[in-house]
């Protein structure tokens, strides 16, 4: 099953190129008071969701696809994990490139020796909201990656009971500022984690660690591998994760990008495809408050503020 996130929050199941509106399925979770769970509630109830969904779908609601703003299909993710250098070919581009490592030796190291490193929930975006250049003075880059998208508490699994924690998986991008600093910090703004265009549920994933997947900027390929490329597959990703925090319903782990990351400016069009899941197009656009010039006086109240490009 393929469910997203659209619109004004709305519910979908989605089959070729139509959405049919299933939000009324959601009336299945459960009103909690404040304190919130500090999970995402859609995924840890997702079986008793798509039950609802199975049953209202035939007398929903038809949309077209591209007829949807998609938001991300995880609202309210606990963590979002992700994986440094989880390609051999994209650790050795970085390697050769200053611009990429930013002369910070630990962003060499091999996955092994990095570990995971976490990105801030609210950088979490859908596809139909795209990207918002926070710095446009600093190289900013396209990842794409397999996102894993957690189903059940895990803590200390070991790799061979990993999948049976998996509720499905969905396209992501780890849009990341070149730099010295941390990973967390140049991979947090605003807009920098894009999730979508669907969670697919994991059963329809036959094997998970041999997708195509591939990233188009303004129609030209720049990254397409496969995921037997990754250096630690899926189920040693949630044990490496789960060693060290407990995972839960709703978390997502970023699986690491291959070879061929780039630059984006404002204006570009991103088309992200991974086989089995979909494609994804988000568009890139410039900061309007990062490109508001310091009022004075003599300025009008709205002249001047433009676009940095
Ligand atoms: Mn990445």
């Amino acid at each position: 099953m393929r469910l997203c996130r659209f619109d004004d929050d709305r519910l979908g199941v989605v089959d070729s190129s139509t959405v049919r509106d299933v939000t009324a399925a959601l009336d299945v979770l459960p009103t909690r008071p404040y304190p919130f769970p500090a999970h995402d509630m859609f995924v840890e109830h997702l079986d008793a969701v798509a039950s609802r969904v199975r049953a209202l779908a035939p007398a929903a609601r038809v949309l077209a696809i591209g007829d949807v703003t998609l938001l991300s299909p995880v609202a309210n993710p606990g963590k979002i994990v992700a994986a440094p250098v989880n390609y051999e070919k994209h650790r050795s581009e970085a390697g050769k490139d200053p611009g990429l490592h930013g002369n910070n030796p630990g962003h060499l190291f091999t996955i092994q020796s990095a570990g995971l490193f976490l990105k801030a929930t609210s950088s979490l975006a859908g596809p139909g909201q795209g990207v918002v250049i926070r710095m446009p003075d600093r190289r900013t880059d396209h990842e794409v990656e397999l996102v894993i998208v957690i189903g059940k508490r895990a803590s200390r699994v070991a790799r061979q009971d990993a999948m049976a924690h998996v509720a499905g998986y969905a396209i992501g991008l780890d849009i990341s500022i070149r730099g010295s600093e941390d990973r967390s910090f140049r991979k947090s703004p605003d807009s920098y984690t894009v999730l979508g265009p669907w969670l697919t549920t994991a059963d329809e994933i036959q094997n998970p660690g041999a997708l195509d997947l591939q990233i188009a900027v303004n129609g030209d390929v720049r990254q397409q591998s496969n995921t037997r490329h990754m250096i630690l597959g899926v189920a040693e990703l949630i044990e490496m994760a789960s060693s060290m925090y407990t995972l839960h319903p709703g978390d997502l782990i970023f699986t690491g990008t291959p070879e061929g990351v780039g630059p984006i400016h404002p204006g570009d069009e991103i088309v992200a495809t991974i086989a089995d899941i979909g494609t994804m197009t988000v568009t890139v656009r410039a900061d309007r408050d990062a490109a508001a010039p310091v009022m004075s006086a003599s300025a009008g109240a709205s002249s001047g503020r433009g676009d940095a490009t």
